[in-house]
């Protein structure tokens, strides 16, 4: 699939060109966070830092993100799934999937809402147990997640010490673990470039390699998003 890109877009860091868009791809060095990369680019597609909900200003230190599918579903950090919203419409919309977004702020009353939300957050359990993600779709891209053979996928090969269950990088690869045993799903899918260089999803990854390790039921294939035009160099 293809992100979404500003017309122009640049980024150096001592001198050196970390990030820029050339015939439509975008190019990224390795040690640019692709996350906040993400989130720079969604601030730059919707032009200046307004709430894309209230139309209130967004102060650059409290920039914050939409993700359009929530992140808790499998939403991906990509900029077809990102709007610049303001901290308060944030954490108003929660889970909501995009529909039931729309539905709820059509409601007026505080306790009509919370009985919405709560009526939403029980249906979109099933979204968890969809192994394609079928709901992560558009209508210039098609389906976003494609199911790819794990040893196609570059990165994540070097091992981490997760038994220190205090640091933040353990916690994160327990509730990776979990969401997996409950749903028999991972929670999110991965991100490459057209390269098949892992972007996002690393613990996702490490999570894989390592049952893989351990069991004799191997996971063959993971849910990954090719973004066809992203290159990531060295
Ligand atoms: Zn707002």
């Amino acid at each position: 699939m293809n992100i979404i890109l500003p017309e122009n877009f640049t980024r150096y860091i001592e001198q050196e060109k970390v990030v820029f868009i050339e015939e439509g791809i975008l190019y990224m060095k390795n040690t640019y966070q692709f996350k906040r990369l993400m989130m720079e680019l969604a601030y730059a597609i919707y032009g200046n830092d307004r709430c894309y909900c209230c139309g209130s200003h967004i102060p650059r230190s409290k920039a914050t993100i939409d993700h359009i599918i929530p992140q808790d579903y499998g939403g991906p950090d990509i900029t077809n799934n990102m709007i610049p919203y303001c901290e308060k419409c944030n954490s108003r919309k929660t889970n909501l999937m995009p529909k039931q977004h729309d539905e709820y702020l059509a409601i007026s009353s505080q306790e009509g809402r919370r009985q919405f939300a709560k009526k939403c957050n029980l249906e979109n359990e099933n979204l968890r147990y969809d192994k394609n993600f079928s709901y992560l779709c558009d209508d210039e891209n098609g389906y976003w997640v494609k199911q790819c053979p794990i040893n196609k996928i570059k990165g994540a090969d070097k091992r981490i010490d997760y038994t220190n269950k205090e640091s933040k990088k353990c916690k994160k690869y327990e509730g990776i673990s979990h969401h997996y045993s409950r749903y028999n799903r991972f929670q999110k899918p991965l991100i490459v470039d057209r390269n098949m260089n892992l972007l996002g999803g690393y613990e996702t990854l490490r999570f894989a390699k390592e049952r893989n390790r351990k069991r004799e039921k191997k996971i063959e294939t993971m849910p990954v998003i090719i973004l066809e035009n992203v290159q990531v160099f060295y």
